[in-house]
């Protein structure tokens, strides 16, 4: 569909991705209707910025199909048994996402995309690329759901050579033309399965990234499904599976011996062994969970004919972003480290495992999660717990039942002071040398405007325990 003049489009849902979509969309001449299932004063307030432009905008019914559409471009968040998209089927009318709109409307001589995703690491991971991309000389952004918009990156005014594209399985989900340069799945664990309706149809949305890639499919050795997805895929001719892993490498793959980031995979020459990458030290922070971020990232640029060199240069470039295992300050002889990002269990296993002695600063908002396995897998590692917020009692429960040895301070109280008395009872548990770690393993939502705002309060409440 190149002629969009007089096309009619339908984009479902108002928000980050269809405000831009829907401008974009009007301006190459497509008869625009913008259903919203919400009208709030935030939707208004959109809708009356496009309909001053000549979009015609229903606000309160996400659920009819607008008479005439012949293409839907969906909101990535809009479950798939909408009934928008039963009557989409119905009338034969595809339906694209933000990213599949991006992908088909980038010019013919656009840069190629290096596509991210997996369960947790996506934001670290895209970001350490671009900057090893940086570091090559490259013009390049990370894009996604982070920085630059992808509708921007493809069709603003601004250069790039290659792109570092972050994608959730949402977006994975609705774009089916998508065909990456290279890709890599980080890792597979149940996350938002309530959306896609079981872990097979989440991994198979995973796994459309590698769908028709070029030159490498990186996976993680460490999780297989990610491997399974790979010998699943429909890629190009030559195309190569690349894996990363934190042990010796094998071949093909890229790994980690005494301290070295090293390449076995794309080695110029094939009678050495590996080829140096980096120090595990050059990788901010050096957790194993962000190692096997850094050899993922490593893994695309090379993949781009990136030199060694340069992914040593991106590394120490390259610093993470707020909230995602941040030192904030140390008191006494005791690190204090913000994880607040860490809002699901999966990633908050992998911030207790970087640290041998830990006061834990846990609870929030569960979203069904159970805490057995990540307190039985930490429990030799905790000196403590606190606990906060409105599902606390769950991981209570699970401390008791497989650490009933470690004191818990159990915080009945979700006010805007409970970060600071938090705070002061690991300050209270720690001996010189632990670190107070929080990494809540929930969301923030019962206590917090969201995870910026619950890091904010805890590194606020550090300053104050130092001042
Ligand atoms: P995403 O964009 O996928 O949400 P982020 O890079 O923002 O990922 O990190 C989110 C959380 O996941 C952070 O708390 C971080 O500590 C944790 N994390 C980062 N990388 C990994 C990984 N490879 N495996 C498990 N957890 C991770």
């Amino acid at each position: 569909m190149t002629d969009w003049q007089g096309k009619h489009v339908t984009v479902a849902g108002l928000g980050v991705s269809g405000v831009p979509a829907a401008k974009v969309l009007h301006g190459l001449g497509a008869k625009v209707t913008v259903v919203n299932d919400g009208d709030d004063a935030r939707a208004r307030e959109q809708a009356a910025e496009l309909q001053a432009l000549g979009v015609t905008v229903r606000l309160g019914d996400g659920a009819t199909l607008p008479e005439g559409t012949e293409l839907i471009v969906t909101a990535p968040g809009w479950k798939p048994d909408k009934p928008l998209f039963a009557a989409a089927d119905e009338a034969g009318v595809p339906v694209w996402g933000d990213v599949e709109l991006a992908w088909r409307l980038r010019k013919p001589d656009a840069a190629p995309w290096l596509a991210v995703t997996g369960t947790n690491g996506k934001t670290t991971t895209v970001q350490m690329l671009a900057s090893i991309l940086k570091a090559a000389g490259l013009r390049t952004a990370a894009v996604g759901n982070i920085g630059v918009s992808l509708l921007d990156a493809v069709l603003g005014e601004e250069q790039y050579d290659v792109l570092a594209v972050e994608l959730s399985s949402y977006q994975l989900h609705w774009a089916p033309s998508l065909r990456a340069h290279s890709a890599a799945v980080l890792n597979l664990a149940p996350d938002h399965l309530d959306w896609h309706g079981s872990m097979e149809a989440y991994a198979a949305d995973k796994g459309r990234i590698y769908e028709g890639n070029r030159v490498a499919c990186v996976y993680n050795v460490a999780d297989k499904a990610t491997e399974d997805l790979v010998r699943e895929a429909d890629v190009e001719e030559g195309c190569r599976a690349i894996g990363f892993t934190l042990g010796t490498p094998g071949p093909s793959q890229l790994g980690v011996v005494e301290g070295i980031l090293v390449d076995r995979a794309f080695v110029e020459n094939r009678h050495k062994n590996a080829q140096e990458l980096a120090e595990v030290t050059d990788v901010n922070p050096p957790a194993p969970h962000n190692i096997a971020n850094a050899l993922a990232a490593a893994a695309l640029a090379r993949a781009f004919g990136v030199p060694a060199s340069a992914v040593r240069d991106g590394l120490r470039a390259f610093t993470p972003d707020a909230h995602r295992i941040a030192h904030v300050a140390d008191v006494d002889g005791v690190a204090y480290v913000d994880d607040s990002k860490a809002t699901n269990t999966h990633a908050t296993e992998a911030s207790l495992a970087a640290y041998a002695s830990i006061v834990w600063i846990a609870g929030g908002l569960a979203k069904g999660a159970t805490f057995d396995e990540l307190v039985a897998g930490a429990a030799k590692r905790l000196r403590g717990a606190v606990l906060i917020g409105r599902d606390r009692a769950l991981i209570r429960e699970a401390l008791a039942r497989h650490a009933p040895e470690v004191p818990v301070v159990d915080l009945d109280r979700t006010d805007t002071g409970a970060m600071l008395q938090a705070v002061q009872e690991a300050r209270r548990l720690a001996r010189p040398g632990d670190t107070v770690l929080l990494a809540p393993a929930c969301a923030s939502m019962d206590m917090f405007a969201n995870y910026n705002k619950r890091g904010d309060a805890f590194a606020q409440a550090v300053r104050e325990l130092g001042a």
